[in-house]
């Protein structure tokens, strides 16, 4: 599925057309913000549109309090399967909408238990209201106590179990509709993509920087991504992998840009300048210099990698301080306190592990010393940079920058798909 012109963009109604399926999206910790929260639900809102372009049919998108309604003639699966990827939602719930009335509710609630009986076994069952319109003329506890009972003549006497019941109704009486859904699905919580501001991600092509990403999005930082291949004299395959890994990670976001640098010659010229064991610190502080150079072109006010404590050499507190002092922006790093197969584990939910795990030509294997130093001296850093024309580098390599937008031709599953030509 692609973006289509044609379709029509998803509209944000208070008149979502009457009755029928639709998916309740329950507020994430946008719930707890104060009274700047419409700034949060309108971020919320903006994204789950972006997210829902090219779905194939017309959607549209309705605010409640504390939760989003969303529906369209497409199926509720295809709109749980978007509304999944959008950071923000606490909870999906495919649902129905009937009228707020007494009669209407009640049908729907046994409707409702009749199909999830009909779905799988089920031994028990507990109803939950939840009564935005204080005019209904039921309190939420009399009202559950009262679809409990309409649902037990309606099918033979089944249990109710309020501890751990097989199946649980969720009835949510709003003002002119109320909602009732029985399944839930985990969305991706945390605050709206773009809430916290814009931020430049160091994308190599392992585990750990596309979940560093992950977590900066869930967070509320909008990601752009910098990946530094070794060319001229690695492959492109890395490219490829970074290329493949924001694709995925932009599915859970407005799309960022992907920013590919060729670092191999200024690697040369590091280690020609005599670099040995500082080889690998050295090349990490032209990274962050190059990405703090980039960050002022795509307004990021922060740098994220994904640096965990001592991971490997290169990542001891002595050398991040070293990364630290050539970088001009903050770099922040999600995962300082992840062990690896934490990191692992969370590219697998996420989506990233089957594309980090495809061997390439890494950038910081080129030119690596047998032994890299785990306490990189500043002088001895400055020494060998001095040998370097610095501010010259940093330009020439954002000069021959490729930018890639990564999914943005699709935000619908992105497997395959175009690739970038190799730098
Ligand atoms: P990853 O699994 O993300 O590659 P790693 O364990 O291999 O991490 P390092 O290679 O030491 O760790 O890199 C630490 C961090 O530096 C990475 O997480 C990433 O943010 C950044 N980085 C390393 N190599 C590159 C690269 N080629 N392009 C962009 N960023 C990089
Ligand atoms: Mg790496």
């Amino acid at each position: 599925m692609t973006g289509n012109s044609r379709v029509p963009a998803p509209r944000d109604t208070s008149t979502a057309p009457a009755g029928g399926s639709c998916v309740l999206l329950k507020h994430g910790e946008v719930f707890l913000k104060g009274r700047n929260r419409h700034r949060f639900i309108e971020r919320l809102h903006d994204n789950l549109r972006i997210a829902l372009r090219g779905i194939g049919g017309s959607t549209w998108i309705k605010g409640a309090q504390n939760i989003t309604v969303v529906g369209g003639e497409v199926p509720p699966e295809a709109l749980v399967e978007r509304a999944r990827r959008v950071v923000g939602f606490h909870y999906v719930e495919p649902a129905v909408r009937v009228a707020s009335t007494m009669e209407e509710v009640t049908a729907a609630a046994v409707t409702a238990l009749r199909t999830a009986c009909a779905r799988r076994r089920v031994r028990s069952f507990a109803v939950r209201v939840r009564r935005r319109n204080k005019d209904f003329p039921l309190t939420s506890s009399k009202m559950a106590g009262h679809l409990g009972a309409r649902i037990q003549e309606a099918l033979a006497g089944l249990p109710v179990d309020l501890t751990s019941p097989d199946v649980t109704l969720s009835v949510e009486i709003d003002h002119r509709e109320t909602y009732l859904s029985w399944e839930r699905h985990r969305g991706l919580s945390g605050l709206p993509v773009g809430s916290s501001g814009r931020a430049l991600v160091l994308l190599s092509g392992g585990y750990d920087s596309p979940v560093a990403a992950h977590r900066a999005m869930r967070r509320g930082l909008a990601c752009d991504f910098v990946h530094f291949s070794g060319a001229p004299y690695t492959n492109a395959a890395s490219v490829y992998k970074a290329y493949a890994l924001a694709r995925e990670l932009n599915r859970s976001q407005p799309p960022g840009e992907l920013h590919v640098v060729a670092l191999g010659s200024a690697q040369k010229q590091l280690a020609v300048a005599g670099a040995g064991r500082l080889q690998v610190v050295a090349q990490r502080r032209l990274m962050v210099r190059t990405a703090s150079a980039l960050a002022a072109r795509t307004g990021a006010e922060a740098l994220v990698t994904g640096d965990s404590l001592g991971q490997v050499a290169s990542q001891t507190l002595a050398n991040m301080v070293a990364v630290d002092e050539a970088a001009r922006l903050p770099v922040l790093r999600p995962l300082i306190g992840w062990e690896k197969q934490e990191i692992i584990d969370e590219a697998r939910t996420i989506g990233t592990a089957e594309v980090s795990v495809l061997p390439d030509e890494d950038c910081c294997s080129l030119l690596a010393p047998p032994q890299v130093s785990t306490r990189a001296g500043l002088p001895q850093l400055r020494s060998v940079e001095r040998r370097l024309e610095m501010d010259e580098v940093i330009e020439a390599l954002l000069e021959s920058a490729q930018v890639l937008r990564p999914g943005e031709d699709a935000t619908a599953p992105a497997k395959g798909g175009s690739c970038p030509a190799p730098v």
